[in-house]
Parts: C-alpha cells; sequence; structure tokens
C-alpha cells in the first residue's frame, strides 16, 4: 500500500494499488496551481484511492470544465485532480508520496506551455501536449 500526505500532515491518504506511471506536466495551469515550472503526478484508479485524515481540510477548485483539483485549505499543498469525463482515474501529486512510489517517470508533457527560464533536460519522452494513451 502506498501513503501520502500534504507538509502540514492535515489531510493523509492511502493507494492500494501501483501507480500506472508518473507524468511532468508543463502545461499553464499545473505552473499556475503549483508554482513551479511542472507538477508531477501518478495516475491511480479512483477506488483505490482514500483520504485517511483531513477529508474537512480538502478544498476543491475547477480548474478547467469538469475538473477538480483538491488541496489542503491549511497548507496549500495540491493533492489530487478528478475530471468528470474520467471520473475513475485520478491524478496523485507525487511529492505527496511518503517513500518511493515504485514507479518511475513515464513522459514530460504539454512542452508547448513552458517557460523561457526552465531548461528539461531528460532522456525522457517529450510531448508538446497529452499524449495518446495506449
Ligand atoms: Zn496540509
Ligand atoms: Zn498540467
Amino acid at each position: 500500500m502506498l501513503k501520502g500526505s500534504c507538509h502540514c500532515k492535515m489531510v493523509r491518504f492511502e493507494i492500494d494499488d501501483a501507480m500506472d506511471g508518473i507524468f511532468h506536466c508543463h502545461c499553464q495551469t499545473c505552473q499556475k496551481l503549483n508554482g513551479t515550472s511542472y507538477g508531477s503526478t501518478g495516475f491511480v484508479s479512483a477506488d483505490t484511492f482514500r483520504i485517511v485524515t483531513g477529508q474537512d481540510s480538502l478544498t476543491g477548485y475547477e480548474s478547467s470544465p469538469g475538473k477538480q483539483r483538491y488541496f489542503c485549505a491549511n497548507c496549500g499543498a495540491p493533492i489530487y485532480a478528478q475530471a468528470q469525463t474520467n471520473p475513475d482515474r485520478i491524478g496523485v501529486r507525487v511529492g505527496l508520496m511518503d517513500g518511493d512510489p515504485g514507479v518511475r517517470s513515464k513522459a514530460h508533457i504539454w512542452l508547448s506551455h513552458e517557460k523561457p527560464w526552465f531548461e528539461v533536460l531528460t532522456e525522457l519522452p517529450q510531448f508538446n501536449e497529452f499524449p495518446d494513451q495506449d
């Protein structure tokens, strides 16, 4: 079982299954909501993910129509995102994991939004948008 928590530790969550890979998303929304060059997300099945403590501290924000991003209202840490179009699949912010989530990075995506002050030096695949899922 995987465990994660926000910075203030109010929100703690568990994931029963493995993540199916980590994507580093450079889209403008991830930049704005994380304050960083990109957001790192691991996708999991919604039915394997549960909030253990801090449900009351979770606040949702609709970052695009039908897509909710949940963050800790106390420390501001982004926790996970869920889209109405694909509610069975949740994007968990990998930086919150306590310990090694076991999987490795798959790709950098949405590089069409990358800022000039960040240089992507990687041997991972890079995509201008989100790649087609297999
Ligand atoms: Zn917190
Ligand atoms: Zn993004």
